[in-house]
């Protein structure tokens, strides 16, 4: 098992890291205080258009562009260990995901079009995703039913004529606040309730202003909306969606669903060991720096076992997430379900910790507009929700331990 960093991603490492640091970073600031000055905090200002714009197109213009596109001969043809190396640098800043086309969820998404779609809807949405021309939303999650378990999702879709028509809601469309959004790909119940489990569901590609979506507010997290990219609740009112737009076949949602999943996982938990490693940069140097009781904060109470458990415990995260992906790379995507669980459990778990760290060494400043900490603990809390909360894979982890154990299902 080779995790290292190979010579084919190193350069493209270093080039990311430059970037980040002279290009990106410097902006960062400038752009997120933009968000709003133009009445709707769902609008791009002018300003905020240019640094994006501007940015991308030097992304590109470096060849540093779609690195997500793993175990394909098309883009770079990364493996997908190679690509979290480069996740972990892109999760050092909020802005770098989408510079270089590798956010979520239209990495995800662009996955689903590439696999699932047929010519003309790559035409429309995955050409000009990959482009970074417009953006997209998955659309899975319900207000009415536990989430959690994707067989509860009730949003229906009724064949009628040459279309289907969808009726329900959805919540927490991450992405679905952005102007530039204009594809959703959203879960609907097609089968009868007493149809097998995993076959209830299908998977249909929609147009983000197709007559009788109306998207309802915003969804906060700890009181902020996360403009302009947002997490909206949508209602669907006699929606009609062509019969082409069903990807796959009736009942097929589950299996585009679990094959979506499994990358997007790693390159979240990767991103989380990168802001990891930024709030530990930042927590060393601030305890260095800055004096009390006649000694730089360092060398005061625990401070010392602290730094050391936070390193430790990113070490240990980032090889569990190197190994996760490795398995992935095996192209066996059940056998590494499992691996994929446990990171998702445990990167934003330690992510969330060093972060805390950081903070609380920081004082008051830590949970203030001055540093990037708040956004991150609060980014990464909700980590620990999205994509499956904590409990339901910790419940994958121990069913897989139990299986070697018993022939029966566990
Ligand atoms: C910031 C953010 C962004 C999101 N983005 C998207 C998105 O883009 N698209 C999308 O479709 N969804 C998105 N989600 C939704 C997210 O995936 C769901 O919130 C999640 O799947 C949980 O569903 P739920 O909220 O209905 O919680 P529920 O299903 O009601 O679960 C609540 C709690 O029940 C407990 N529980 C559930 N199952 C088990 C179990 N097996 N064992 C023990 N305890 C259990 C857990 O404590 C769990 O947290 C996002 C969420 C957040 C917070």
């Amino acid at each position: 098992m080779d995790l290292g960093i190979t010579p084919k991603v190193k350069p493209l490492i270093e080039a990311v890291r430059k970037m980040i640091e002279e290009d990106i970073r410097p902006q960062e600031d400038c752009y997120f205080d933009e968000v709003g000055k133009c009445g709707n905090r769902f609008e791009y200002s002018p300003k905020m258009t240019e640094i994006m714009e501007a940015l991308k197109k030097k992304a590109k213009s470096r060849n540093l562009w779609n690195f997500w596109l793993t175990n394909s001969e098309k883009g770079y043809g990364l493996t997908t260990v190679e690509y979290a190396y480069l996740a972990e640098e892109m999760g050092k800043s909020r802005l770098a995901p989408e510079i270089f086309n590798c956010s979520a969820p239209d990495t995800g998404n662009m996955e689903v079009l590439e696999k699932y779609s047929k010519e003309t809807h790559k035409e429309k949405w995955l050409k000009p995703l990959l482009d970074g021309q417009i953006r997209s939303a998955y659309l899975m999650t319900e207000p009415q039913v536990a989430s959690s378990d994707a067989t509860n999702m009730a949003l229906s879709a009724k064949k009628s004529g040459k279309n289907y028509i969808l009726n329900g809601e959805k919540w927490w469309s991450s992405g679905a606040g952005d102007p530039r959004c204009k594809l959703y790909i959203v879960m609907a119940k097609t089968g009868k309730d007493d149809e097998q489990r995993h076959k209830k569901h299908s998977m249909f590609l929609v147009s983000s202003n197709t007559p009788g979506i109306e998207v309802l507010r915003a969804m906060t997290v700890y009181g902020h909306d996360d403009a302009p990219h947002g997490h909206m609740h949508i209602k669907f009112k006699n929606v009609e969606v062509p019969q082409e737009n069903l990807l796959l076949g009736e009942g097929r949602g589950f299996e585009i669903s679990q094959g979506r999943l499994g990358p997007g996982r790693i390159h979240h938990c990767m991103r989380a060991i990168g802001s990891a490693e930024v709030a530990l940069q930042m927590l060393c140097q601030r305890a260095l720096s800055r004096v009390a009781f006649g000694k730089p904060l360092a060398q005061l109470g625990a401070n010392y076992d602290i730094i050391a458990e936070c390193r430790m415990e990113i070490e240990q995260a980032r090889l569990l997430c190197l190994k996760a992906a490795w398995m992935m790379d095996k192209g066996d995507p059940k056998a590494a379900a499992p691996w994929i669980s446990q990171i998702k459990v445990v990167a934003p778990k330690v992510a969330l910790k060093v972060v805390d760290e950081a903070i609380q060494v920081f004082g008051g400043q830590g949970i203030s507009q001055d540093t990037p900490l708040a956004a991150s603990w609060t980014y990464l809390r909700t980590l620990r929700l999205a994509d499956g909360p904590d409990a339901v894979h910790r419940r994958q982890v121990a069913r897989a331990e139990l299986k070697k154990f018993s022939n029966s299902r566990v």
